[in-house]
């Protein structure tokens, strides 16, 4: 027998894509598309021998509440769906249709919200009664069933298929896909900062490349960790079962899914294919996925499974009296948040990621293709990615035992109704702030915050500082919550915000390359706090945080949690282009962060210090040290609520004695704790941005309403100047960020309910609150039109948001409804 004869591999690529599954595919498909015909694809087995080739194939656009998701979601179906005239290889679409069963109120009033926000992204559903979905699927059991939700053009495909079409697709245009070539190293040139990729080491030789796309699903986390970089991503089993033939099961009929009965149901070579996503999963190999694992299966655990299995044959009662043909369980990776890992790693110029799909891979594969080669090759990736961003993630997250205790939440999560105030549950208490005892002991409600245990609402004696029952109405810390809301407004609060993301930047160059890097102008003088957008060169966010300039050659940046890596990676990458004198020292875990907010905030600090406070001596955005008890702090004028406040920056081993000074002094004061619940109603009302909530890496600085903070004509420019200069040359906007209050008390918005002109769709909710000095629900939309948008225009228009199944009327403000003179942070 003769040996296989050995690949012969390109010296240099401008792309290698590594892995041979849908993600890889279709990100070298669309390079390829977008002229990168450069482009390598190396498959350490043969082409979807991963997770691909179990896939179940659904190829559903509903269920989304990401606008990016659910674009993806339909990019993905047109693809699929001319994909065969391209190529000339089948991909086995069969659009006849799928149906969202919801089979108890919480979920029907889930997805009246979920089909609101999908219709206004274009995805054509619709509810159905019980009765139709019975003529749609007759074999489904629907005595318990509310409604369905459908979506006639949704459906499913080959997932083996596809992903040929697609390498197909590749290949015809001069990618090169290698089979049997594994990646067994991603090489790097320089060091910290500088570190960038300049090739692949395979067996058979090297391949120099400017950049890979590590697409190797379950395995990318092992690949990453060679070089630090962090893809935090399990495996876990994953279920279907088909049944033998049933003669009744016609294979015209459409998808279904019952998220309360953990299945989904479709014909498969005449008899009934069951998918299963069961409430408490098991990961597979937390030890790294071995190497050889191909169109691999795991050994199907019945018994665990059973019980799950059970309630979701009585879906479709027929399929218990008929036998198993197939039980089939592999593996699909998961991720801590259920989202993707995408986009270049903050540890390695040019090291893109893809992978970590959760079971979606095929359905959004398609669209996640076509966003990564768009942003390898432009810089863009087209859709706002601050939530797929693999700068998300932490270090951490990808120790054994969080991924073990992580995945089960997430797998877990997939089927269950999506409240609006749930928070994780697993993984808890490994981040805590210096105060976190003390908070416990002031009954403290904790949430997950980027991992830290923040305090969202303090529970009065009596009552456990509990979430409790979840749910879509008003929740039962309602009236705790209002009241810290109210002594914001009226009173003073102390917020322990400790888990905000905080550099120290030094340098003889920093404040030149920070006022670089920042719209606004943040060099101008010692002591000066200055809230600031960082762009890129389209003028679009990157970034929204606070500078200070400490002095001449030292300032404080500080920013969301989410946004720690995103922040740090770029102005060390900035500093390093520049060839500056900047060093960023990231001083999270120093320094406490101690929020004192409220009309009485002054009088309280002024009660504890020798510093004067007065607005004439410390006027809004001062930053000085302040003595406190036997501690110093640094004291920034600064809020984030809308009211006069101070944000008290204090080395963490001196935070609870500062915290206890306050507690003491405050007791005359009426000083209360008061939790992220109230941070989140108070800025809302006052129509401060959050990004990565309700403004994203799409939105100019321009749009958000943001240009109050951007020094357009400061000497030495700025990344983004010139975009901003020519979007502002071009006139009037006409899309823009508002302000939305709800005209009735009662309900409730959370996240993605669209907002209508006079019956036509104009935007989302991206992020909202509710308004307790406004008297109503209150957030953030995005609104476009086909003319500038005013106030008059505003004005003169029939508003109303889609709340579930109702319409409700609302105003809409281009400046926030709260206090909108600024009147009261001059305090
Ligand atoms: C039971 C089941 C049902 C599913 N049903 C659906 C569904 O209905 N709809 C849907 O959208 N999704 C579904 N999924 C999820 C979907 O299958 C995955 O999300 C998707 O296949 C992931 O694709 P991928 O390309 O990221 O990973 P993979 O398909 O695993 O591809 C990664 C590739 O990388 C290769 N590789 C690994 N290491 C290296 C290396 N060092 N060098 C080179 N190559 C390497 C591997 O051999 C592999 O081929 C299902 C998953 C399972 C398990």
């Amino acid at each position: 027998m003769s040996a296989p004869s050995l690949p012969s591999l390109p010296s240099h690529a401008r792309v290698v894509v590594l892995g041979g599954g849908v993600i890889g595919c279709s990100v070298a498909y669309h390079l390829a598309q977008l002229g990168w015909t450069d482009t390598v694809l190396l498959e350490r087995d043969k082409i979807t021998s991963g997770t691909t080739w179990h896939a179940a194939g659904l190829m559903v656009t509903f269920g989304s509440t990401s606008e990016t998701s659910t674009e993806l979601r339909k990019y993905t179906r047109d693809l699929y769906a001319r994909l065969e005239a391209e190529t000339g290889q089948a991909t086995g679409l069969l659009l006849n249709g799928f149906i969202e069963l919801a089979s108890d109120d919480d979920r029907l009033e889930e997805y009246r919200r979920v089909s609101a926000f999908n219709r206004h992204c274009g995805v054509d559903v619709h509810e159905i009664s019980p009765r139709e979905v019975k003529e749609l699927f007759p074999l489904a059991n629907i005595d318990d069933v509310r409604a369905g939700f459908y979506v006639k053009e949704d459906g499913r495909v080959n997932p083996v298929d596809v992903t040929m079409a697609l390498a197909a697709g590749a290949k015809k245009l001069g990618a090169r896909i290698l089979e049997n070539v594994p990646a067994l190293e991603v090489l790097t040139s320089g060091s910290a900062a500088r570190r960038r990729v300049r090739g692949v080491r395979t067996p058979y030789g090297e391949i120099a490349c400017d950049v890979v796309v590590n697409c190797t699903g379950m395995w990318a986390r092992q690949l990453g960790e060679d070089l630090g970089v962090t893809i935090p991503n399990q495996a876990a089993e994953h279920y279907y079962l088909i049944t033998e033939r049933i003669p009744e099961l016609s294979p015209h009929w459409p998808v279904i899914e019952d998220p309360g009965c953990h299945g989904y149901y479709r014909e498969e070579g005449g008899g009934l294919m069951i998918g299963l996503f069961e409430p408490v999963c098991a990961p597979w190999k937390i030890d790294g996925i071995p190497g050889d694992f191909s169109f691999g299966e795991i050994t199907p655990d019945w018994d665990r499974m059973a019980p799950y299995l059970e309630r979701a044959m009585s879906r479709v009662p027929i399929s218990e009296k008929v036998g198993v043909k197939k039980f089939f369980c592999g593996p699909e990776s998961f991720t801590p948040d259920l989202r993707p890992v995408v986009g270049e790693a903050p540890e390695v110029r040019g090291y893109f990621v893809a992978a970590g799909l959760n079971s979606i891979g095929i359905l959004t594969g398609g669209g996640l293709g076509k966003l990564v080669a768009e942003w390898v090759t432009t810089g863009d990736p087209g859709a706002d990615v601050t939530g797929m961003h693999i700068d998300r993630l932490h270090r951490y997250q990808s120790n054994p035992a969080y991924r073990r205790t992580r995945t089960v939440e997430s797998l877990g999560l997939v089927y269950q109704c999506h409240y609006p105030f749930r928070t994780m549950t697993t993984a808890r208490g490994c981040k805590t702030s210096p105060l976190h005892d003390r908070l416990v002991a002031a009954r403290a409600c904790f949430k997950d915050v980027s991992g830290w245990e923040g305090a969202d609402w303090y529970a009065p004696p009596g009552v456990a500082p509990e979430v409790g029952t979840l749910g879509w109405d008003r929740p039962h810390f309602w009236p705790y919550w209002e009241a810290e809301h109210r002594a914001v407004r009226e009173g003073v609060v102390l917020m322990d915000m400790s888990f905000m993301s905080k550099f120290e930047v030094q340098g003889r160059d920093a404040g030149r390359l920070l006022d670089r890097l920042s719209a606004n102008a943040v060099n101008e003088r010692d002591g000066v706090v200055t809230y600031t957008q960082w762009l890129n060169e389209r003028g679009t966010l990157e970034a929204d945080l606070t500078v200070t300039r400490l002095d001449e050659e030292r300032f404080l940046v500080v920013a969301s949690d989410t946004a720690h890596r995103h922040v740090q990676a770029r102005m060390r990458r900035f500093f390093e282009d520049e060839a500056g004198h900047a060093f960023v020292a990231d001083v999270t875990s120093g320094l406490a962060q101690i929020n004192v907010q409220g009309p009485r905030s002054r009088a309280l600090l002024q009660s504890l210090t020798s510093v004067d406070l007065s607005d004439a001596a410390f006027p809004f955005r001062t930053a000085r040290e302040i003595d406190v008890g036997f501690a110093r702090a640094l004291c920034l004028r600064i809020t984030y609520l809308g009211e006069l406040g101070y944000e008290l920056y204090v080395p963490s081993e001196q935070a609870s004695h500062v915290y206890d000074r306050l507690r003491e002094a405050g007791a005359s004061h009426g000083l209360v704790h008061a939790g992220l619940k109230a941070l989140a109603s108070c800025r809302m009302e006052k129509g401060y941005r959050d990004y990565g909530h309700d403004i994203d890496n799409t939105d100019s600085v321009l749009e958000v309403g943001l240009g109050f903070a951007v020094a357009l004509d400061k000497p030495g420019g700025f990344v983004g100047q010139e975009a901003v200069r020519a979007k502002k040359a071009r006139g009037p906007l006409s899309r823009r960020l508002v302000s939305v209050l709800l005209s009735e008390p009662e309900p409730l918005l959370f996240h993605a309910e669209p907002v209508r002109r006079d019956g036509v769709s104009r935007g989302y909710i991206r992020a909202a609150s509710y308004g307790h000095t406004l008297g109503g629900a209150v957030g953030l939309a995005m609104i476009e039109a086909d003319r500038p948008i005013d106030q008059a225009w505003l004005d003169a228009g029939r508003w109303e948001v889609e709340v579930g199944a109702r319409r409700v009327p609302a105003r809409l403000s281009l400046r926030p409804f709260y206090d909108p003179s600024n009147s009261r942070i001059r305090g």
